[in-house]
C-alpha cells in the first residue's frame, strides 16, 4: 500500500492566494511548485485567520527580543499577540500529521528569522526575531522542521529541509502504530548512516541512549530519541561527511566487487568529495552494486533514499 505523502504547512500567500495586507499574493517559487505531487501542502494565513481581513493595516514586532508583541505598524497601540499565539496553537492541535512548515521571509507573523523589530517609540532596533506565528508554532512543536521561501532557493538548505520533513513524517507514522523497544531499534537502524552524515557525535549519543534504554519508560526514551535525531538532521551535511558515509557503505562491498569496480566506485566518491560530481552520481553506482549483491542492512538505510528520487534534490548537492 502506498504511504500517504507528508503534510507540510505553508503561508497561503506563497500558494498564490491574494491574502497579503495589500490584497496581493507572493510570486510563485519554482522549488515549492516542484514539491507538489510528493508533499501535501496545507496553506494557512494567520493574519486572515484572526480576522484582520484584506486589505488591512500592516503589523510589526515591537519590544525587547524574546518579549516582542505583534502591534499595528501605524500607532503601535493595537495588540494582536494573543490571538496570533492562540491561532498557532490551533494549527498545531488540529493538524497532528504536520511534518514541516514553509514560512514567509520577513513577515512579522510568518517570518523564520531576522524579522525587523521596533522599540516602543517606533524606531527599528534590530532584525533578529522570528515572526509571532512562526515562533509560537516552534514553541508548541520544537521538532517541526521549518524553512522559509527565500532559503529554499539554496540547494543545501532545501535538501536538508525536505529530508527532515520525511524523517518527521516517518516518525509520526511509526509512533501512530505504537512505540516498542524493538520498533525504536529498527527505526534507528534505518537512520544510522543518515545521522552519521549530519552529526557524527549524535550517532554515538543515540546509540548509547538506546543501549541503556532497558528498564526505562519507552515513551520517555522515544521522545529523547526523536529529539536527538531531529536536532542532528538539522546540522548541514557536507561533501566530506557524505563521502565518509559513502566510504562506510562501500566497505560492505569489499569482498563482492572486482578490482575494476572497486576502483571505479572509489574514484567517484573522490570526485564527489572534490566537488566534481553531485551526490547522486556515487549513490547511483552504490545502489546498482547493492542490487546485485544484496544486503538487507544496507538496503533499509534511509541515507540511500531519504525521499522520492523524483524530487531530484541530490542532483544539486
Ligand atoms: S506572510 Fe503569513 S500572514 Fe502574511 S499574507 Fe502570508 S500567510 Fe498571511
Amino acid at each position: 500500500m502506498k504511504m500517504k505523502n507528508p503534510v507540510v504547512g505553508i503561508g497561503s500567500c506563497l500558494m498564490g492566494q491574494p491574502v497579503r495586507y495589500s490584497g496581493d499574493s507572493k510570486r510563485k517559487n519554482n522549488h515549492i511548485e516542484r514539491l507538489k505531487g510528493h508533499i501535501k501542502l496545507n496553506s494557512f494565513c494567520p493574519e486572515m485567520a484572526i480576522g484582520m481581513g484584506v486589505p488591512r493595516q500592516t503589523v510589526r514586532l515591537v519590544g525587547e527580543i524574546g518579549k516582542t508583541r505583534l502591534m499595528d505598524s501605524k500607532t503601535q497601540t493595537e495588540d494582536f499577540t494573543a490571538p496570533m499565539k492562540a491561532y498557532a496553537a490551533v494549527v498545531i492541535d488540529n493538524n497532528p500529521n504536520l511534518s514541516g512548515y514553509i514560512l514567509v521571509k520577513g513577515s512579522p507573523s510568518c517570518g523564520y528569522e531576522r524579522v525587523k523589530r521596533y522599540n516602543d517609540l517606533g524606531n527599528m532596533s534590530a532584525s533578529d526575531e522570528m515572526g509571532m506565528f512562526a515562533a509560537e508554532l516552534h514553541r508548541k512543536d520544537p521538532l517541526l522542521p521549518m524553512e522559509e521561501d527565500g532559503r529554499l532557493n539554496d540547494d543545501v538548505l532545501r535538501e536538508n529541509f525536505i529530508s527532515r520533513v520525511y524523517a518527521y513524517d516517518r516518525w509520526k507514522k511509526f509512533k501512530a502504530g505504537g512505540v516498542s523497544h524493538k520498533g525504536l531499534l529498527d527505526f534507528w537502524a534505518r537512520y544510522k548512516y543518515q545521522v552519521m552524515a549530519h552529526r557524527i557525535s549524535s550517532y554515538k549519543t543515540i546509540g548509547q541512549l538506546l543501549a541503556n534504554a532497558n528498564g526505562q519508560t519507552i515513551e520517555i526514551v522515544a521522545e529523547e530519541f526523536i529529539s536527538l535525531l531531529m536536532q542532528s538532521l538539522k546540522a548541514l551535511a557536507t561533501r566530506k561527511s557524505h563521502a565518509n558515509v559513502l566510504e562506510h557503505i562501500r566497505g560492505y562491498l569489499k569482498k563482492k566487487l572486482d578490482a575494476n569496480d572497486k576502483a571505479e566506485l572509489g574514484a567517484l566518491i573522490t570526485q564527489y568529495r572534490d566537488g566534481i560530481v553531485p551526490l547522486v552520481v556515487p549513490l547511483t553506482l552504490l545502489r546498482h552494486h547493492f542490487k546485485r549483491h544484496q544486503n538487507p542492512y544496507i538496503e533499509k538505510q534511509v541515507f540511500l533514499l531519504p525521499y522520492p528520487e523524483e524530487l531530484s534534490l541530490r542532483n544539486r548537492i
